[in-house]
């Protein structure tokens, strides 16, 4: 179900006039958190000025420490819902459990699996039996071969909408949080009929790396970009050391608009 149909691209539309694998290449930009209402509103609508095409933002956060904000759950759904009712943009955010996947997906455009789930095989048949699309991280230590296996188990439980996301793999390096692997992008297109995004915020894990690596990521014909932007980065709850300012996004997607024009 996942081969290559003579390199054509299977179109994935998350909301009216928003799809991946087509002729748009859509950003998806928000903050790692849902942070507070306000904070999501202010985030939204700096998304919608700077010409992203979808707010992300994470309700559920899969935290490494314990103790650490671990998001606000289904009032942070509910603040996303608001934001989308604002500014008109699809929600795109990260669900942990099964038991938690009929409730995310009432509100949500689409459901994102995270790289930590990205082998939580219950977790990806749930998802396959909603009827949203599906934002689907590679595993931080997932092989291309494991990680189309593994996108397998959402199709096979009924939903071909499943949109993949390189977000960078483990390596030894550490200039980098992760080693964002842009080889996947050309790679899963000759494999799959799946459109491919590109997450450069948890690919390199610093703010000054993010621009570039979007726009390789463009020129490597990555079919949409994800990348985590916030009005105050130093103050972010999660993730800031990573995020991109508003101006920084906005002059992102006009030299974006430049890459496409050139390749
Ligand atoms: C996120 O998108 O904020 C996130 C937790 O991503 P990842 O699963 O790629 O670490
Ligand atoms: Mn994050």
């Amino acid at each position: 179900a996942l081969a290559a149909k003579d390199g054509r691209r299977s179109e994935i539309e998350i909301a009216p006039g928003v799809s991946f694998g087509g002729t748009l290449v859509p950003v998806i930009a928000g903050p790692c958190s849902v942070e507070s209402a306000e904070h999501i509103l202010a985030c939204a609508q700096a998304v919608k000025a700077s010409g992203a095409h979808a707010l992300r933002g994470g309700a559920f956060k899969p935290r490494t420490n314990p103790y650490a904000f671990q998001g606000h759950g289904e009032e942070g759904l509910k603040m996303l819902a608001a934001a989308r009712e604002a500014t008109g943009l699809p929600i795109v955010t990260e669900v942990l459990t099964p038991s938690e996947v009929g409730l995310v997906s009432e509100y949500a455009d689409c459901l994102q699996i995270g790289t930590r789930n990205a082998q939580n095989f219950k977790l990806l048949q749930a998802c396959g039996q909603q009827p949203k699309p599906v934002l689907y991280k590679r595993g931080m230590a997932m092989t291309i071969e494991e990680y189309l296996q593994a996108a397998e188990y959402i199709l096979a439980a009924g939903n071909p909408n499943v949109i993949l996301c390189e977000r960078g793999i483990r390596t030894f390096e550490d200039h980098t949080r992760n080693t964002l692997s842009l080889s996947a992008v050309p790679e899963l297109h000759q494999r799959t009929h799946l459109p491919v995004v590109i997450d450069p915020s948890h690919g390199t894990g610093h703010a000054r790396l993010v621009p570039d690596m979007a726009r390789a990521a463009m020129a490597a014909g990555a079919d949409g970009l994800a990348i985590e932007m916030h009005p105050d980065p130093e103050h972010a709850m999660t993730d800031g050391a990573q995020s991109i300012t508003p101006e920084a996004l906005t002059d992102l997607i006009v030299s974006l608009a430049r890459v496409a024009a050139a390749v």
